[in-house]
């Protein structure tokens, strides 16, 4: 048996780099580059709600960082720091190795330093307060989007949920490497961190799709006080829902959740621009609407087919409670 402060100093310390004083004390320390703010977030994984209890540790120390590293991507921030709180049933050293290692190949990837947290025992949950800087005023904010704008998305939706249907036998539909494809979108999702940076300057207002497009973008619409029209056959979908019934590939894609894309807005005369900064980043970028004046109070999405007509019963995203 380890202690917890064994455990930290095996698999959680590291030398501190860009931080003043990493983890060992009671606080970390971090200076901030000149003409820079922070920009922070937290997102916890609870087991159970949000990973299933014999998940892979590696692809779980992945995902604890990936949504956290989404939420920065979604502000144009610079990720620099995170602190991890670790609840864990039991000091199982294989498990916390491979869940360090999940976690530090993507923290090394995007130069982010581990520079504090909490260790204790409890049923499992994990939760990553994330650090990153962006130059002063010009993170993309929900609440920027102007009448007019194009409504875009990156790379596809809905790929992470078949994932999820595929590991509970659900999709049994999808050939064996189809199935893989999905529970690797599921499991180890790319946050879209570069290209968050690039569309800084473009994007008008933004956000990560951790819920399902449906319900994530009124976020946007209700920030702003517009209303959202969006195309919902124009949605990129994951390569093998694109034969599904409409019904089905639009609740995948619309409610599925899990995708960590980014879902934002810009001004017409931005297109090539933002077609040009998806392209350089090796990434689809999709326009599927357009921001209205909100005429009904309550529309903050309103969910068209390919003719213009309006959905019936719209898929809204997942929701907690
Ligand atoms: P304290 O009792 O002063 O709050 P702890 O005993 O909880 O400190 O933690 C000791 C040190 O280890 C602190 O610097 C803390 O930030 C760090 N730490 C604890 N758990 C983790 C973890 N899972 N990952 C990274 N650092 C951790
Ligand atoms: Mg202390």
């Amino acid at each position: 048996m380890s202690s917890e402060f064994a455990l930290i100093e095996r698999y959680f310390k590291r030398p501190a780099r860009r931080a003043t004083l990493g983890v060992g004390d009671d606080c970390a320390l971090v200076g901030l580059s000149a003409g820079h703010e922070l920009a922070i977030s937290t997102d916890m994984l609870v087991a159970g709600t949000h990973f299933l209890p014999d998940v892979n540790p590696r692809t779980l120390g992945h995902k604890v960082l990936a949504v956290n590293l989404s939420d920065l991507a979604a502000m144009g921030a610079i990720p620099r720091y995170a602190s991890l709180a670790a609840a864990l049933p039991e000091a199982d050293e294989a498990w916390i190795a491979e869940f360090a290692a999940g976690f530090f190949a993507l923290a090394d990837a995007h130069g982010v330093e581990l520079i504090g947290g909490d260790t204790t025992r409890g049923p499992m949950n994990f939760c990553v307060t994330i650090f990153g800087e962006t130059p002063m005023g010009m993170a993309v904010r929900r609440d920027g989007t102007c009448a007019g704008d194009d409504i875009w998305v990156s790379g596809t939706l809905g790929g992470a949920a078949l994932g999820l249907a595929w590991l509970r036998g659900a999709a049994d539909w999808l050939t064996p490497a189809q199935g893989r494809a999905a529970q690797a979108l599921l499991e180890t999702p790319t946050p879209r961190v570069p290209l968050g940076v690039a569309l800084r300057g473009l994007a008008s207002a933004m956000l990560d799709l951790s819920d399902g497009i449906g319900g994530d973008l009124a976020h946007i619409a209700n920030a702003s006080g517009l209303t959202a029209r969006l195309e919902v056959d124009a949605l990129p979908v994951f390569a093998a829902l694109k034969s599904r019934p409409p019904r089905e590939r639009r609740r995948f894609a619309l409610a599925g959740g899990d995708d960590y894309e980014l879902c934002f807005t810009a001004p017409k005369p931005k297109r090539d621009a933002v077609f040009a900064a998806g392209h350089a980043q090796g990434l689809s970028v999709v326009r599927v609407g357009e921001m209205l004046p909100r005429r009904h109070p309550s529309v903050a999405v309103l969910q068209v087919d390919s003719s213009g007509e309006t959905i019936p019963e719209p898929f809204s995203g997942y929701q907690h409670f």
